[in-house]
């Protein structure tokens, strides 16, 4: 990635992308002390891109940093960005981190940085195998009690389990992992919710220890939007047995149907096919949709 061209946005300034360097005695490389966020551009606008920004705001809040600047600085910064880059439709990743002043588990008074980069990031998994539902394996690491860890925080250090939970999964074969939470009950992906259908309702974990994702909650008002019954609540693994069919929802995941999951198998089936077309339709620009 550090290959790729064009210009990243870095505190307040344009540079050029091989130029976004920072020092190796950063604090967010080595305590993780950094936040993020995803989002995608359709046909020249970022889908909910002030939530987005809303969420990198909080998600320093809850690691006791303040980014530099405001969400309105920060979204304009992500609309001229995607300009500059000439794309229309991309992936955007903003993030903050505290920088490299002190050393050491304490970094109060290290200077917080943002950037952004946008770079074009078609489909998060193989478009082919989208639409034939995706196979995932069960992890092993648990998402963490949110006693034990700041889950409502996109805080780049909770990555570090979505990683080795991914690696391993894909080093069986697998597109991705499902995690269990702390009490042994169904979370997400590494990387995206995860919903169920039985019997034309649709059913979700309640998101109490992870990401309650801006692709779920959307995603939960189109099906309701289809008179589709959506029950969040604590889903145990043996349940899976019973569901018809699974799909992911994220920024970058979108809509993704899951055909597999360990020894359960799920249909692509019609609820997952249409909440995935709804979604396609969801994010594209207002003003788009009434040219058509
Ligand atoms: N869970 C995790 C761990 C994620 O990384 C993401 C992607 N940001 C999500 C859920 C989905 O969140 P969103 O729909 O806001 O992209």
């Amino acid at each position: 990635f550090d290959q790729l061209d064009g210009h990243i946005w870095m505190d307040g300034q344009f540079v050029r992308w091989a130029d976004a360097k920072i020092h190796v005695l950063t604090h967010g490389l080595h305590y993780a002390s950094g936040v993020f966020e995803g989002e995608r551009a359709y046909g020249g606008e970022i889908f909910k891109l002030t939530e987005h920004t809303e969420r990198l705001h909080e998600s320093a809040r809850i690691l006791g940093f303040t980014i530099p600047y405001s969400v309105a600085q920060i979204d304009d910064a992500c609309r001229e960005l995607l300009k500059m880059q000439g794309f229309r439709d991309a992936y955007v990743r903003p993030i903050a981190w505290r920088g490299s002043e002190q050393m050491g588990v304490s970094a109060q008074h290290n200077t917080i940085h943002c950037a952004i980069a946008i770079w074009q990031w078609p489909s998060y998994f193989d478009p082919a195998q989208k639409l034939k539902g995706i196979r995932l394996d069960m992890a092993e690491y648990r998402r963490p009690d949110p006693k034990t860890a700041p889950s409502r925080s996109k805080a780049a250090g909770l990555y570090m389990i979505c990683t080795i939970s991914k690696h391993a999964a894909e080093a069986k074969g697998y597109a991705d992992a499902l995690m269990l939470d702390w009490r042994g009950q169904v979370a997400e992906a590494t990387g995206a919710n995860v919903f169920f259908v039985k019997d034309g309702k649709i059913h979700t974990p309640k998101a109490d220890c992870f990401l309650d994702g801006i692709t779920r909650r959307t995603v939960i008002g189109l099906a309701k939007d289809r008179g589709l019954e959506v029950i969040e609540r604590a889903i145990q693994p043996e349940e899976l047995e019973g569901f018809e069919q699974c799909f992911l929802t994220g920024t970058a995941a979108e809509v993704t149907p899951v055909s597999e999951i360990g020894q359960y198998r799920f249909e692509v089936g019609e609820i997952a096919k249409t909440l995935m077309l709804d979604y396609n339709n969801a994010v594209q620009p207002k003003h788009a949709i009434a040219a058509e």
